[in-house]
């Protein structure tokens, strides 16, 4: 404040510059992520409520840089997401979630439905629905088994490419869902039109479920809302039998949480599988 006349027409500060910095080596080290192939996925297993068998899994991204460490989504996807990368990473995922599923076809692994979580930006890519026609058939995957989580900020700027986009996903037989719902930018009459079969509460809402009543109260009219209108609602983040307890007395359908089981290096989802591990 004492300098802010000196600086007052010096709007890229040291600090500034040095952010700056640290984001084009972020970037940088994004691109040869993929070009060295350091990405890895995780898969966490969803869970049906009341047969407690394993419905599907949710692939989650992780960095294993040389350099860092294993690097969490939240340190590079929003970065991934302002510089574009985010469209070859989001390829890269959909390619590796289709060539494992082959892989885990073809050596016998009971597989259930991977969840890919879709970015807004990549969702306003027009070539989506060739990309995703395209992968499917090089591997032979049957669309079934691939389900696709958006975001409700995609809904946003063109809702109406937004709807035709999502009605020809839906023609190539893909699950869709709502991820993070009611975090975002809820516009209920979309929703309506939004041709998905799942809503998925987030987990900031299913950790205050035993101890705040007006989180309590969101959940309950979210699974409500889901149902009325003839969709599914899955928790994430589900952690203590509490929390499962009240999730199923509200009628919810599907679960997700390390009270289940953390995200788990592919090796451990194939054993997770093989052993049909239910609650
Ligand atoms: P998300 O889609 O909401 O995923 C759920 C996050 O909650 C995951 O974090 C998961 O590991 C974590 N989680 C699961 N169960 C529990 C639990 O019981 N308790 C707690 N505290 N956390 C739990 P993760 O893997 O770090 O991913 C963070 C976010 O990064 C994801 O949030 C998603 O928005 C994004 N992300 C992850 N993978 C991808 C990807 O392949 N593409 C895109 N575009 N985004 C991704
Ligand atoms: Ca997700
Ligand atoms: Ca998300
Ligand atoms: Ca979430």
């Amino acid at each position: 404040a004492k300098e802010s006349g000196r600086n007052r027409f010096q709007f890229f500060t040291p600090e500034m510059q040095h952010r700056l910095d640290a984001r084009v080596t972020l970037e940088q080290g994004l691109m040869r992520a993929l070009q060295r192939d350091e990405f890895v996925l995780h898969y966490q297993p969803q869970v049906n409520i009341r047969t407690g068998k394993v419905i599907g899994m949710e692939a989650l991204l992780r960095w294993e840089s040389p350099e860092l460490g294993l690097v969490p989504p939240m340190e590079f996807i929003p970065v991934a997401e302002e510089s574009n990368l985010i469209i070859a990473i989001g390829n890269w995922v959909m390619e590796k979630v289709c060539a494992t599923m082959r892989e885990w076809l073809n050596t016998g692994v009971p597989v259930v439905p991977v969840a890919i979580n879709v970015a807004a930006s990549q969702f306003s890519v027009q070539d989506l629905e060739k990309q995703v026609r395209d992968v499917l058939e090089r591997y032979r995957i049957h669309p079934h088994l691939i389900e696709l989580e958006l975001t409700e900020s995609l809904s946003m700027d063109n809702p109406e490419g937004t709807i035709e986009l999502m009605y020809r996903l839906k023609d190539i037989g893909v699950a869709m869902s709502i991820d993070d719902f009611g975090t975002g930018y809820s516009n209920l009459s979309y929703l309506k039109r939004f041709p998905v079969d799942k809503l998925k509460i987030d987990k900031s809402f299913t950790s205050g479920l035993t101890r705040d009543p007006e989180d309590r109260s969101i959940v309950t009219a979210v699974i409500r809302l889901a149902h009325s209108l003839g969709l599914r609602a899955i928790a994430e983040g589900v952690e203590t039998a509490g929390q499962l307890e009240l999730l199923a007395r509200e009628g919810c359908d599907e679960l997700q949480g390390y009270f289940f089981s953390k995200p788990l290096p592919e090796a451990k989802a194939i054993q997770f599988l093989r052993d049909g591990v239910s609650m």
